[in-house]
């Protein structure tokens, strides 16, 4: 059997690797003993979790490919962000982005290679969507972040099945890196589970948010869920007309249908929706864009999140200086919309959507960088 043709061991949900140990002749018990390895230990090979026998570590080599993404390159910022540039098993690479705070590291992951959506100032969209990657490779980011952060191997061994975690692993996981999830909705959501299960890498609902450029039956499946996942969506203009300049989406998806929407995701989760809005200079960042936004948002509750642009090549918009941005911030707080100005951070690691890979893939094609 080819490599490439191996279920990955972190595509399955932890309850899914009982009846599968039951399938090959297993006690349940080492239906545990994996589940530890993989999300206790973060075993980076079969080989590392040693409460297995040998002969059963070489059962699960053959049969589930267990191997960290290749980190191709690391930009550490000065400001503490590492971008991750990692290959998956076909040579196609994905950016991951570590952010950290206080008290806990937010990861930055994924979805697609690419992405199908071109938003005008974003890097990811601009080579097209190369493919979906699957959810072992998404929930691979977080694992090659968490076999960063570990300090070292364990040395007597992987931990009691149901132990509490003790190994460092992102606090936060954000669905903001290359692609539009909701163009990858099943492999997503079932990566999503695995990071929030508790015998998987147990992160909080809460603290794991998927951004979507709109794509309203996306946002409507997620409230089927059941799932108190955080929903982000890119609005970034007031407007319909402006927004279809810079987002393809919006003549398939229009503002009304969108909020429409968003109010029907409240109103069936209780959770409260977070617009992002990039600010671009003479664009979408004037007084009378803010009095717009307003208009549209007076009435919902929500969040915004304005993000300053982080510039593209191909893209000639740019940055606002930091006064338009706060009178853009003052006038939403004092309409009472609850908004944050994101600090930009990473920009010397090219940390915004997709930049990365872009400039190495266009390194590797003799382009500039
Ligand atoms: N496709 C999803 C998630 C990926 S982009 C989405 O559109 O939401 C994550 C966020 O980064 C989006 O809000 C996106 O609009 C924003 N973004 C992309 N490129 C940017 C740039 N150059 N400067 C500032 N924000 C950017």
């Amino acid at each position: 059997m080819s490599a490439l043709k191996k279920v990955s061991a972190w595509s399955l949900l932890p309850a899914e690797w009982k009846p599968l140990c039951k399938e090959l002749g297993l006690p349940a018990f080492r239906a545990d003993q994996i589940v530890t390895g993989l999300y206790q230990t973060f075993a980076q090979s079969w080989q590392e979790i040693t409460t297995l026998p040998a002969d059963l570590r070489a059962v699960l080599t053959e049969r589930f490919s267990l191997a960290p993404l290749e980190t191709v390159h690391i930009q550490d910022s000065s400001d503490g962000v590492r971008k991750l540039l990692l290959a998956c098993e076909d040579g196609e690479r994905v950016e991951t982005v570590l952010i950290p705070s206080k008290d806990r590291m937010t990861q930055c992951i994924s979805s697609q290679v690419g992405c199908n959506f071109r938003c005008a100032f974003c890097a990811s969209g601009q080579l097209g969507c190369v493919r979906n990657l699957t959810a072992g490779e998404i929930v691979g980011q977080v694992m090659a972040a968490c076999a960063l952060m570990r300090p070292s191997l364990p040395e007597a061994g992987a931990p009691k099945p149901g132990a509490k975690p003790t190994l460092p692993r992102p606090g936060n996981i954000v669905v903001m890196g290359m692609g539009e999830p909701f163009d990858n909705y099943d492999n997503v959501l079932r990566a999503l589970r695995i990071l929030n299960d508790q015998k998987g890498v147990n992160i909080g609902a809460r603290h794991i948010t998927v951004s979507t450029c709109g794509v309203v039956p996306g946002i409507q499946r997620l409230a089927e869920e059941g799932m108190q996942f955080e929903l982000s969506v890119s609005l970034h203009a007031p407007d319909d007309a402006l927004r279809s300049r810079i987002m393809p989406v919006n003549q398939r998806w229009p503002i009304t249908e969108l909020l429409d929407t968003c109010r029907a995701y409240t109103e069936k989760t209780g959770r409260v929706v977070t617009f992002e809005y990039t600010l671009v200079k003479n664009f979408n960042d004037c007084p009378h864009h803010a009095d717009g936004l307003i208009r549209l948002l007076r009435h919902m509750p929500c969040k915004v999140n304005l993000i300053p642009l982080s510039p593209v090549e191909g893209f000639g918009g740019e940055r606002p200086d930091d006064r338009s941005c706060l009178a853009f911030l003052d006038a939403l707080l004092k309409a009472k919309i609850n908004t944050t100005l994101r600090k930009s951070r990473g920009k010397d690691v090219d940390a915004a959507c997709g930049q990365l890979r872009l400039r190495k893939q266009s390194e590797k094609c003799g382009g500039r960088s």
